[in-house]
C-alpha cells in the first residue's frame, strides 16, 4: 500500500492499468448520454433532451424509484439489433480503456419482447460487438440474461430461451433475477429456476440490497445460486456471514450502487472490508456505471479511500471474480497467472 500513490489523480492512473474483472454489470445501466441521443435520434424517438448534458440530470435520483427511471429511459431507447450492436461496441470501449479482461454483462431480454425481432436477432448484434473487441483488445465478454421479480409474466419464456442450445452458444452464462426484492420474494421463482438448473444453466439472483438477510436465505434455499449480486445486507445475520463463507458463494458487491441508492448512508459505512473480514468471497463491481457516475477503476479507489481496502484486497477480489466467473479452468488459470503478475508489480505486497 505504501507504494500507491497518495494523491487522488496519481492513485487513479495506477488503478486503471490494473488488470481487472467484473461480475455485475447490466447494459441498460452502461449506456452514456452521447450514445442515448445517437439511438433516440436514429429510431426517431420523441424524448425531452436535446443534448447529452440534458440526459445526465436523470442521474440526480435520490431513490429507487427515480433510478428505475433512468434506466427505463435507456431500455426504450434500445429498439433494433443494431442499437443492440453499438450499446456493447461502446460498452466495449470503456471496459477495454479500464484494463477490464473479463466481463459478465447482465441485460433484461424481456423489455425487448414487442421490438418486432426475436430475442436472437439482439443476441447476434451484440456478439458482433462482443467478437470485435475481443478480437482487438483481447476483452472477453459473456451475457447474464435476467428477469425482473416484479414483472414475472414473461419469466418462463425467457428461462427457456436462455438455456437453450442456442443462446449458450451465443455467450449466455447464467440465469439472473432483478428488480425490488419486497413483495416479490425468490421462492415465487423456484420452479422456473429450477428449470433452468436442471438444464445446466446457473443462476445468478440479485439479493439481499433492498431487503435483508430473509431475502438471501430464501433465494439460497429456493433458487440455489451459484453467485449472489450484492449480499451487502447478509452482515445483518452472522449465521448467514457463516454459512456464505463455508460455502463460498461469492458476493458481486457495487458500493456506489449501495450508497446511491441508500442501503447504506456512506462509503465508510459500507460494510465491504467486514464482509471479507467474515470470510466471504467478495468481489468488485459497477451495477450501471453511467446511472451511478462511476467506473471500476473508481470503485477501486473509494475502496481503499473510505473503507481502507489494500491493493492486496483488490487483487483477491479479482482472484474471486475469476474462480466465480462463468468461463473455463483453462481460460481462467491464464488469467490469474496473468494478474498475479500485474498486481505483483504493483507493490501488492502493502
Ligand atoms: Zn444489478
Amino acid at each position: 500500500m505504501s507504494n500507491l500513490p497518495k494523491d487522488e489523480d496519481g492513485l487513479i492512473r495506477h488503478l486503471k492499468a490494473l488488470p481487472k474483472v467484473e461480475l455485475h454489470l447490466h447494459l441498460e445501466g452502461s449506456l452514456r448520454p452521447d450514445l442515448l441521443m445517437h439511438l433516440a435520434s436514429r429510431n426517431r424517438l420523441r424524448i425531452p433532451f436535446s443534448h447529452p448534458d440534458e440526459i445526465t440530470s436523470i442521474y440526480r435520483f435520490k431513490d429507487f424509484r427515480g433510478f428505475a427511471n433512468a434506466l427505463l429511459f435507456g431500455v426504450a431507447c434500445l429498439r433494433k439489433p443494431d442499437d443492440f450492436h453499438d450499446a456493447v461496441d461502446a460498452l466495449g470501449a470503456q471496459l477495454a480503456d479500464e484494463n477490464i479482461r473479463y466481463a459478465e454483462v447482465t441485460w433484461t431480454p424481456q423489455f425487448y419482447l414487442n421490438r418486432g425481432y426475436s430475442l436472437y436477432d439482439f443476441l447476434d448484434a451484440m456478439n458482433t460487438a462482443r467478437y470485435a473487441w475481443q478480437e482487438k483488445t483481447g476483452l472477453l465478454l459473456r451475457w447474464i440474461p435476467d428477469i425482473v421479480r416484479s414483472r414475472p409474466r414473461p419469466a418462463q419464456q425467457i428461462a427457456r430461451w436462455a438455456s437453450s442450445a442456442k443462446a449458450r452458444k451465443g455467450g449466455v452464462v447464467a440465469l439472473g433475477l432483478g428488480g425490488p426484492e419486497p413483495g416479490f420474494p425468490a421462492h415465487k421463482f423456484q420452479q422456473i429456476f429450477e428449470f433452468v438448473r436442471d438444464r445446466n444453466l446457473p443462476v445468478n439472483p440479485h439479493a439481499g440490497e433492498t431487503d435483508g438477510p430473509d431475502s438471501i436465505w430464501d433465494t439460497i434455499k429456493t433458487l440455489k445460486p451459484k453467485r449472489i449480486g450484492h449480499g451487502v445486507r447478509a452482515i445483518e445475520d452472522s449465521t448467514l456471514l457463516e454459512f456464505l463463507s463455508r460455502e463460498a458463494i461469492p458476493l458481486e458487491i457495487s458500493m456506489t450502487s449501495n450508497v446511491r441508492l441508500g442501503v447504506f448512508p456512506s462509503y465508510e459505512k459500507h460494510p465491504v472490508k467486514r464482509l471479507i473480514d467474515a470470510g466471504c468471497k467478495v468481489t468488485l463491481n459497477t451495477d450501471d456505471p453511467v446511472l451511478f457516475c462511476t467506473n471500476l477503476t473508481d470503485e477501486y479507489r473509494k475502496a481503499i479511500t473510505y473503507t481502507h481496502l489494500t491493493l492486496r484486497d483488490i487483487y483477491y477480489a479479482n482472484l474471486n471474480a475469476i474462480q466465480a466467473g462463468y468461463l473455463g479452468d483453462d481460460l481462467k488459470e491464464k488469467m490469474m497467472a496473468e494478474f498475479r503478475v500485474s498486481y505483483n508489480n504493483n507493490a501488492l505486497s502493502g
